[in-house]
């Protein structure tokens, strides 16, 4: 069960960011981390954007995030998405990730329950062909611990 049918397009990892998607077919979320200014940066580089160093590493995230902000999309961006019922679009700031967003979907919230700010946690979804996607799901305090040692 996947937020988005099967069919939307997968992702081609390059040099740049194989190790990004290699990290979330195991379920983790990494982060491109510049070892010389020492801040967080997405998407990855070869070299460090705030500072132009090539001092990289690869940091785990916690996943905790809020919505930056959304959109829900109506039309059929993709022949994949024909028919499919109004999807949400976010960017995600990450907790613990200096000002990383990423671009995803909440996969649990109605276009209604969608607010700026709204605390979010990231989950793995399959793509169509089996990759693994970062998406999030509303952080609720009853299934947060559940869900991070599953
Ligand atoms: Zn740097």
């Amino acid at each position: 069960m996947s937020y988005l049918p099967e069919g939307m397009p997968s992702p081609h990892p390059t040099l740049d960011d194989a190790p990004f998607w290699a990290a979330c077919q195991e379920r983790r979320l990494v982060i491109r981390h510049c070892d010389h200014c020492m801040k967080f940066f997405h998407p990855p580089l070869p070299t460090c954007p705030h500072c132009a160093s090539g001092t990289l590493s690869w940091r785990p995230v916690s996943g905790r995030g809020s919505v930056y902000t959304y959109t829900i999309g109506h039309h059929a961006v993709h022949p994949a998405l024909r028919g499919h019922p109004p999807y949400n679009v976010a960017i995600v700031l990450l907790d613990d990730a200096d000002d990383v967003r990423l671009i995803s979907n909440v996969v649990d919230a109605t276009p209604q329950e969608m607010r700026i700010g709204l605390p979010v946690e990231v989950c793995f979804e399959p793509a169509g062909d089996g990759t693994l996607l970062p998406r999030f799901r509303k952080l609720n305090s009853s299934s947060t611990r559940a869900g991070a040692a599953a």
